[in-house]
């Protein structure tokens, strides 16, 4: 990992080259991009929220915080469930990102910035005559505290409590609620690392930022996902790359490896060659190139709607499943971590290790079949050195890309053979590719 050398100091040398080269490209504009006050402040135009760790004073005060409550908190929650899936690590040192889903009965669940999803408050579900519980399920933490005398005698088990892992969906959308702060992320990048851009030219295109103006087809598009345009990468990445293109400058914009903009800018380069950002999402600085050569295949007139559709959605369903099948590992050996934890600090007089962590993992609502696969992949992973809920997850289907913003639908559902298959919580994440701009 290069997390290790560059927070032990000693920077991998590819940092140390781009350094120098954001060094060199970085604006220092003598006013805001959008008025003639001073450009006083820290603008990441890739979000830190989402792993964005190129920033230049490029805005005033006023406008960094008005940028931030228009168009950047939005565009951070829509894709929270991803930043989790990932666990990327941001920039503030912060991991994930909390996000509020909806569990089938559709009721809302936190899902929290580790990958489960929140612990419940307590459920009585069965009282004796007395009112007193028979049966609760909810937070162990939550039933340890509760008086002696709030607990039936005529319980089987008094309370059999587990901790709830509630099923949730949500919906990561690309549609035009997101092309403004695609148009802000090119834009911020031109005039953080490119050229200044003139006043008026900035004024106007803050009217579609802002979402004054519709952002149409005429300035942001979803073009079809080239892999020579918008190179596969894993570990995931986001890149901005500026194109000359005549007068205009092309920027095309990859979030997540996954999610492909162009952006056509009324601004020239004037005769320099392509730049290009590069956030690797398991790294800790910014790769930055220059002179990036024009791929043939990128062309502005590439829309949507000249595509088959499943020929279009094919490589994005394909870069979104690979994310999905990681969301869902990382989630299954949170839990199996959790409940491994919990079983080494369990008191010996309960059985073996083992025999603890089997009963934890009962307490994570694992079905039996799968405590008995996950504990003897564990016994296995522990002969040979490893930790034992470092299990290998395999999803047997992925999520549908939803085709509206509304649809919860599309929850993946699974069989289960061989390691372990099965999609835990976070379930769902539906990402939605509908709505493409620029049909
Ligand atoms: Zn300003």
């Amino acid at each position: 990992m290069n997390n290790k050398a560059n927070d032990s100091g000693n920077f991998p040398e590819e940092h140390i080259e781009s350094g120098a080269r954001i060094d060199a490209a970085r604006r220092a504009p003598a006013h805001c991009l959008y008025c003639s006050n001073p450009a006083d402040g820290w603008e990441h135009g890739l979000t830190e929220g989402v792993g964005g760790r190129l920033a230049a004073y490029i805005l005033c005060r006023r406008h960094n915080g008005s940028m931030n409550a228009a168009v950047d908190q939005r565009f951070n929650a829509n894709f929270a469930p991803l930043v989790n899936m990932l666990q990327i690590r941001r920039q503030r040192g912060t991991t994930g990102a909390e996000f509020v889903a909806t569990d089938d009965a559709g009721k809302p669940v936190v899902i929290l910035d580790k990958g489960f999803a929140k612990q419940q408050r307590m459920d009585v579900q069965k009282r004796d005559a007395d009112g007193k519980i028979l049966y609760a399920e909810g937070d162990l933490d939550h039933l340890d505290k509760l008086p002696a005398g709030a607990l039936s005698p005529n319980g089987r088990n008094l309370v059999i409590a587990k901790i709830s892992n509630p099923s949730a969906n949500f919906v990561v959308g690309v549609d035009e609620t997101i092309t403004p702060a695609i148009l802000k992320i090119a834009l911020h990048f031109f005039a953080s690392f490119v050229d200044d851009v003139p006043l008026n030219v900035a004024t106007e295109l803050l009217r579609t930022i802002s979402g004054e103006l519709a952002a149409d087809g005429k300035i942001v598009r979803t073009p079809y996902l080239h892999a020579d345009v918008f190179a596969d990468s894993w570990p995931a990445r986001h890149e901005l790359t500026a194109y000359p293109d005549g007068d205009h400058t092309l920027v095309t914009v990859l979030l997540f490896t996954a999610y492909a903009f162009t952006v056509r800018l009324p601004v020239s380069m004037k005769g320099r060659g392509g730049v290009r950002y590069t956030q690797v999402l398991t790294e800790n600085f910014p790769r930055f190139e220059t002179e990036v050569p024009r791929p043939a295949a990128l062309d502005w007139n590439d829309r949507p709607g000249i595509h088959d559709s499943a020929k279009y959605y094919a490589p994005i369903k394909e870069r979104i499943k690979r994310i999905y099948d990681h969301g869902t590992e990382q989630a299954i050996r949170a839990r199996c971590k959790r409940a491994y934890e919990t079983a080494m600090t369990a008191s010996s007089k309960y059985g073996d290790i083992w025999e603890r962590y089997r009963m934890q993992l009962q307490l994570e609502c694992f079905e039996a079949a799968e405590v008995r696969q996950i504990v003897g992949i564990g016994q296995r992973l522990s002969r040979e050195g490893k930790a034992p809920w470092e299990i290998p997850v395999v999803n047997e289907e992925a999520p549908e890309p939803a085709v509206t913003r509304e649809s919860r639908s599309g929850a993946a559902r699974s069989r289960k053979t061989g390691p372990l298959h099965r999609p835990g919580a976070p379930r769902g994440g539906a990402p939605n590719t509908g709505g493409p701009a620029g049909l």
